[in-house]
């Protein structure tokens, strides 16, 4: 972990006690938050124990001075303002991406962010019974997850009345960095029950229909699409093409409204609607090949 870099946004009772923990993992740990530290936030977050209440002090202020004053290895550099998409460049920067934040706006924010630039990003949530970790990395992403029942999601951290138990902050510890080695693939949900310590866990399968992965992936498919035609074999059928069924019968196949995409011994390939078939590294026999096996079940086909 030495190399990698990590953005903390959200500093309140999970977030502090992370930032308590991470010392000498990460080369370099951004704190975001815009909160100043009342008195009230020391029975949840004892972290900011020791915080002179004569004059406002902001969290990110008095975290990063106390981190950086124990001189552990790892570099504390502070944000003192809520994450909004002006920060998108700052996230650019880091490594990994630890959603710490107690609110679905700002969770939407980030997530948008991430699938945006590709930042693979863990979100964590906490409430008196459980907490709640889902990991993107390319992967299904948050909106996936919450697309339908986002105004709904119950937030955990206001509901916290005494600070994360220690087995819960190795927990997190644990899996970030697990995560950070690419250990844990995005995609991966836990719930880890506070009082049992049983975790439950299982992979979120990417909506077709999420707004922000389609939006960002048809981006990045604009952008590459110069890239892809200049080294690209294209084939064009003109006719529609049935991609809910060949994505099911492809491996790794992922719709994107009216694009198809996948790989296939590394190579990958592009399937439009109107059955343009773009590839990519693969020679025009190969194609000729792969083509003739996906629209096999069409014999009426013309090249
Ligand atoms: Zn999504």
């Amino acid at each position: 972990m030495e190399n990698k870099s990590i953005l903390v946004i959200g500093a309140g009772a999970v977030g502090s006690a992370f930032l308590e923990s991470s010392q000498g993992i990460f080369k370099k740990v951004g704190i975001f938050d815009g909160d100043i530290i009342s008195k009230s936030n020391l029975i949840t977050q004892p972290f900011y124990k020791g915080c002179d209440f004569s004059s406002p002090v902001s969290k990110v202020a008095f975290a990063v001075n106390k981190l950086n004053s124990l001189n552990s290895g790892t570099e504390y550099e502070g944000y003192e303002r809520y994450f909004t998409e002006k920060d998108f460049e700052t996230m650019k920067e880091y490594d990994i991406i630890a959603d710490f934040t107690d609110n679905v706006n700002s969770r939407k924010i980030i997530n948008n962010g991430c699938v945006k630039y590709r930042k693979a990003a863990v979100f964590v949530s906490l409430n008196e019974k459980e907490a709640f970790l889902f990991f993107y990395r390319e992967s299904a992403c948050f909106n996936c997850l919450f697309r339908n029942s986002i105004g709904h999601v119950k937030e955990g951290c206001e509901s916290i009345v005494s600070a994360p138990k220690n087995e819960f902050v190795s927990f997190l510890k644990e899996n970030i960095i697990e995560f950070a080695s690419s250990k844990i693939d995005g995609g991966r949900i836990m719930l880890f029950n506070l009082s049992n310590k049983r975790v439950l866990s299982s992979m979120l399968k990417k909506d077709m229909e999420c707004e922000v992965c389609v939006k960002h992936a048809m981006k990045n498919f604009e952008d590459g699409f110069l890239q892809v035609c200049s080294s690209g074999i294209k084939f064009s059928y003109g006719k529609k093409l049935n991609l809910k069924e060949l994505s099911s019968r492809l491996s790794g196949g992922i719709l994107y409204g009216e694009y198809l995409i996948f790989n296939q011994n590394n190579k990958s390939m592009l399937v439009s609607l109107d059955g343009d078939f773009l590839f990519t590294g693969y020679s025009r026999e190969e194609a000729g090949r792969l083509i003739t096996a996906l629209v096999s079940q069409n014999p009426k086909h013309k090249e």
